[in-house]
């Protein structure tokens, strides 16, 4: 296993501009394995409770998904329900039942710890530190995810987390949220100077920036149509993003501009279908396909030979 991810795996009920869907299968840490599958292995620590279905066991196994740390508990398994309104890039939370996860301690199997890459998905702090405690050496890159929810009632716990990790990944508002802060600039310099090596910020559908200590790299969100369910789109990118990183089992500035045009291209699938219907199904040829129309949308000539811009000419 080369990545391993802990977070929530879900059912969720979701509503937007395009329909409804009630009890699909969700999580952060579901959205992530699967994403990051079509790169490289993938090990997961979760909890579900009796009513997990195992055809959603299934799913994740024919991934190749290890489930050994996915745990099965008296109870029921993490609900989330969630609606978009005209608004696609954010979520508004109708209702959270933590369920199983209120009582859960993740206990790593022993062949997990050691794992290269780990991601901390959206879930409480105290579960995150859990795991990378657990940790029997420190991974080559260790990435988190949170959210609006985490900051309001674990803010300490959250902050302490980003100072052990190398890279934060989360949306624009929790950003500003996490650190008082309106420009987005200004927050990642402020997080930044906490020992991040990197903040990646999600922006929905303009895109995402990486704001590395030594570079600002841009992607675009992929232009469609038509988004039917933003829900698991930041997990998705970050499963695109980190899988890459550890396919190529490099963590330097030109892998990270692309792992976040990887992290794009599986973000733009997820939005097609309600939950993970279409990230389910994909095939390496469609995969690449939009990989390269990432390249062509984003394909422009610098100017050549100390050439500027035709500009008019300005006394000074
Ligand atoms: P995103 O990629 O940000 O759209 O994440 C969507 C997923 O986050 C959904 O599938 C939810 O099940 C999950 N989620 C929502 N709230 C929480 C929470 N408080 N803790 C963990 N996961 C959550």
């Amino acid at each position: 296993m080369n990545i391993l991810v802990v977070g929530s795996v879900a059912y969720d009920s979701v509503q937007t501009p395009e329909g409804s869907n009630r009890h699909q299968l969700g999580g952060s840490a579901t959205y992530f394995s699967i994403s990051a599958s079509y790169f490289t292995p993938v090990g997961l620590v979760a909890v579900v409770g009796k009513d997990f279905a195992r055809q959603d066991f299934h799913l994740l196994e024919e991934h190749g998904v290890d489930t050994t740390g996915l745990e099965t508990n008296a109870g029921e398994t993490f609900r989330w329900k969630g609606q978009y309104t005209e608004d696609m890039n954010a979520a508004i939370t109708i209702e959270t039942r933590l369920n199983v996860f209120e009582k859960f301690k993740p206990a790593l199997p022993e062949s997990h710890r050691r794992a290269p890459y780990l991601f901390l998905a959206n879930i409480s702090p105290d579960l995150q530190h859990a795991v990378l405690d657990q940790m029997s050496s420190r991974p080559k890159l260790v990435a988190c995810d949170s959210m609006n929810l985490w900051i309001e009632i674990a803010r300490p716990r959250l902050l302490e987390l980003i100072e052990k990790v190398d890279v934060l990944m989360i949306n624009e508002a929790e950003a500003r949220q996490l650190t008082g802060m309106r420009s987005l600039v200004g927050a990642a310099g402020a997080l930044l100077k906490r020992g991040l090596k990197a903040l990646v910020v999600k922006r929905g559908e303009y895109g995402a920036v990486v704001f590395h200590k030594d570079f600002t790299f841009a992607a675009p969100a992929y232009p469609l149509a038509r988004v039917v369910d933003p829900t698991g789109a930041g997990d998705s990118f970050a499963g695109g993003f980190m899988g890459y990183l550890a396919a190529v089992d490099d963590t330097g500035a030109e892998a990270m501009r692309r792992a976040a045009v990887a992290g794009s291209v599986m973000a733009s699938f997820t939005v097609e279908d309600f939950g993970v219907g279409r990230l389910n199904s994909l095939k390496t040829t469609e995969i690449n396909a939009r990989f390269n129309a990432f390249v062509e949308l984003t394909r422009f000539h610098p100017l050549g030979g100390g050439q500027g811009l035709p500009l008019t000419a300005r006394t000074a």
